[in-house]
């Protein structure tokens, strides 16, 4: 209830993105220890020295990705895999890349748990997509990237959103909305965010 009452409050009013967020448990997703405060509206820290996004900032970026059941979704930056579950109960098909092993294999149990049948949790670099990944409806990146890759951009269908945190890498990055029109990309810039940077290659450490 709180957890609900929190987002409304900061102006989240989607009703399938709030009925997302309350229907995903984000205490299945954070470490043991954080259990209790898996529903206040804070980040926290998880394995690999990386973190769950705060609630708000999830709902925030899933309300501003206009997401359409028949859409394939593509993040980049697995995590906990919160985010793309919460994506996942809103379109078709989710495809999370994670750069870390250890926290790709941990979500992709998790999520097949939850009987999130939807997503595909990949190994990968998300500034090296592979081609055969396809297209996608929508891009949602989850760490900070300095500029936005146009090789990302380019796996955007006509009409497509993507969603990224652009800025400096420890720092205040802005969150970036881009669509993908005839002519081009209409860029608009929403709100200062932090997010842990997006790393090239694949870690080598676990
Ligand atoms: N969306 C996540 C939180 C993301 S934290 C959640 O809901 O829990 C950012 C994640 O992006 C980290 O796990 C980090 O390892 C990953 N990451 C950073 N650079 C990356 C890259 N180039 N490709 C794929 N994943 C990357």
């Amino acid at each position: 209830m709180m957890f609900q009452l929190t987002l409304r409050r900061r102006g989240i009013s989607d009703r399938a993105v709030l009925r997302a967020m309350e229907e995903v448990p984000r205490d299945v997703f954070v470490e043991a220890r954080d259990r209790t405060e898996a529903y206040r509206d804070s980040a926290l820290a998880i394995a690999c020295g990386q973190t769950i996004s705060q609630p708000f900032v999830v709902a925030y970026m899933t309300e501003q990705l206009q997401l359409q059941k028949q859409h394939r979704a593509l993040e980049i930056g697995t995590g906990s895999g919160y985010q793309a579950a919460i994506l996942s109960r809103l379109c078709q098909h989710v495809l999370t890349v994670e750069r870390y092993r250890t926290l790709a294999d941990t979500a992709r149990k998790r999520l097949e748990t939850l009987g999130y049948y939807n997503i595909e949790v990949l190994l990968g670099d998300g500034y090296d997509m592979p081609a055969g990944a396809g297209d996608f409806d929508r891009i949602i990146v989850t760490a900070a990237m300095e500029q936005i890759p146009d090789k990302l951009l380019q796996r955007l269908e006509p009409g497509g959103v993507l969603i990224a945190p652009v800025g400096p890498h420890h720092g205040t990055q802005t969150l970036v909305r881009m669509v993908r029109t005839e002519a081009g990309f209409d860029r608009k810039d929403l709100v200062d965010v932090r997010f842990v940077p997006a790393l090239p290659g694949i870690a080598r450490e676990l």
